[in-house]
């Protein structure tokens, strides 16, 4: 099972392109769509969803057209958008239920079967007579997760699903989408990088609707190998380097400030070298798009 996406064009009525030639191709497993706000996500995620159309470009899954036959997408398609609204008076039970009838699940008992394992697998079987306006915000995340798991997708596509959860919240949100079978291809788009370290074997970084980079976070990480460095320094010493050095994140520590340059040199002697995470590799790629813009913008 493939999810082919070719030269992906979209521009919104007031001008902003918001696709600009995407092509990824998203196999079996979970897929991280890394990228900013404003990058291009949700409308990417959207668009294959059969919810909006491109201007040009075309996506094609296990055999689909899915700009020409959306309805046989839609039969295998589970997707939690990033505003997921519940009706505040229905309980759990009862809504997917209702899901569930739309999704052509239609015979009483097999309904009532798939209903009920979805409900204990996203752990809501106690609060599954609650009405869904008590939930707290995990609690309605995995509501989300369980609709959208329903009728067994083979393409699972979950819209920014982590931001707004607490830690733990967010722990056992992991913990779900990981168990999600591997014949399906599950794409998670978000801009919290942590999402995709702990989740996705396969990833594709998106800014201002353009794939900026695409592969296995650990690949994406080791093209980083010996050339990111750290150093610990005064805050009005930051101009300094930001000017001098290609400086792709700063944060406190412990009332220093932190600096991560990445150079194919060590800087100088008072910085130390640092093991390249996924956090670095994105900042480098986003440190990079702003740079070339910068460029682009005084030629
Ligand atoms: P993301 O999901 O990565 O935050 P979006 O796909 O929502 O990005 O937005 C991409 C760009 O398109 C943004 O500049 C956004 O303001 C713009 N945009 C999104 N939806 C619309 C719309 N319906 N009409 C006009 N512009 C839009």
């Amino acid at each position: 099972m493939i999810l082919e996406i070719e030269n992906l064009n979209k521009t919104y009525s007031n001008g902003v392109q918001a696709l600009k030639d995407v092509s990824l191709t998203i196999k079996t497993g979970m897929f991280g769509l890394l990228g900013q706000n404003g990058a291009g996500k949700s409308t990417l995620m959207r668009t294959v969803a059969t919810l909006q159309d491109a201007d040009s470009g075309t996506i094609r899954f296990d055999g689909i057209d899915v700009a020409k036959e959306p309805g046989k997408l839609r039969e295998v398609l589970g997707y939690l958008p990033q505003e997921f609204g519940v009706y505040p008076t229905a309980t759990a039970m009862e809504l997917l239920t209702h899901i569930a009838d739309m999704k052509g699940i239609t015979h009483a008992g097999e309904r009532k079967d798939q209903v009920e394992a979805i409900i204990k697998k996203v752990n809501l079987w106690e609060a599954r007579s609650k009405k869904l306006g008590g939930y707290s915000g995990g609690m309605k995340q995995r509501f989300g997760i369980a609709q959208a798991l329903l009728g067994n997708p083979r393409l699972i596509i979950v819209d920014e699903p982590t931001a707004g959860l607490d830690p733990m919240e967010r722990n056992r949100f992991y913990n779900l989408l990981s168990e999600i079978g591997e014949n399906t291809v599950v794409i998670l788009s978000t801009h919290i990088v942590e999402d995709v370290s702990t989740l996705c074997n396969q990833m594709a970084i998106i800014g201002k609707g353009e794939v900026l980079l695409t592969g296995k976070p650990g690949e994406i990480e080791a093209g980083l190998n010996e050339r990111v460095w750290e150093k610990q320094i005064e805050k009005h010493e930051l101009q300094d380097y930001e000017d001098t050095m290609n400086v792709i994140s700063s944060r406190f520590h412990l009332g220093k400030l932190m600096i991560t340059v990445v150079a194919d040199d060590l800087p100088d002697g008072n910085f130390w070298s640092k093991a390249p995470s996924l956090e670095d590799a994105y900042f480098n790629v986003l440190y990079n798009e702003r740079s070339n813009l910068a460029a682009t913008v005084m030629a």
